[in-house]
């Protein structure tokens, strides 16, 4: 088994490091690899959209031609779980800084996004939340966070906090608004690694 993690920007190590822990937790026999290229892309059976610049991410997955093939992945089953930029990347529908920086979607699940919503006095902080379908509660590390404003069809909310929408499901696709990758609780990466 092989879990790749999207690797042109962001928060790439620390996603493969929970992989490796969280491989070795549930006896999983895999590797945890960086996907930088779409022959790498071919040969995942998990894929991570990390945290980091959305509009940066965006333009090279462009640029590395994987924006089209990770869609048509998503789309045939293939377990997607976006973080923060990568949760922006997932969205249907952006807001007003999508539309101003020209960040292209993959508009892979039904949700819109409002960019660094949490505002800036609360640039990152880390908050105890219930998520549907994990015991305890996550420890959710939000830094310049995006919030799911608005869900339709097939997409399923899992975690709010503050009223607004942190985590959200659509079939084989995960969009987490915060980093779990940077807590030290494997929980969501188990969830992740479980879906298929
Ligand atoms: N604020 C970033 C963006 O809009 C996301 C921040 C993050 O991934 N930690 O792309």
């Amino acid at each position: 088994m092989k879990a790749g993690v999207i690797a042109v920007q962001g928060a790439v190590p620390e996603h493969l490091n929970m992989l490796r822990t969280t491989m070795e937790k549930l006896g999983i026999q895999g590797q945890a690899v960086p996907v930088r290229s779409k022959r790498e892309l071919e040969v995942v059976d998990y894929l991570i959209i990390p945290g980091g610049e959305s509009t940066t991410i965006s333009r090279l997955l462009k640029r590395f031609g994987l924006s089209e093939r990770i869609v048509e992945l998503g789309n045939r089953g293939l377990p997607i779980m976006g973080t923060c930029a990568g949760c922006i990347l997932l969205a249907k529908e952006g807001d007003e800084e999508v539309a101003k920086t020209g960040t292209e979607l993959l508009h892979l699940m039904d949700f819109a996004v409002k960019r660094n919503a949490f505002g800036r006095q609360r640039e990152s902080f880390e908050v105890p939340i219930d998520v549907k379908g994990l015991k305890d509660k996550f420890p959710a590390v939000f830094i310049r966070a995006p919030a799911i404003s608005r869900t339709w069809g097939k997409c399923e909310r899992l975690a709010e906090y503050e009223g607004r929408t942190v985590m959200a499901k659509q079939g084989n696709i995960l969009a987490l608004t915060f980093h779990p990758e940077l807590s030290g609780d494997a929980g969501i990466h188990e969830m992740f690694l479980q879906m298929r």
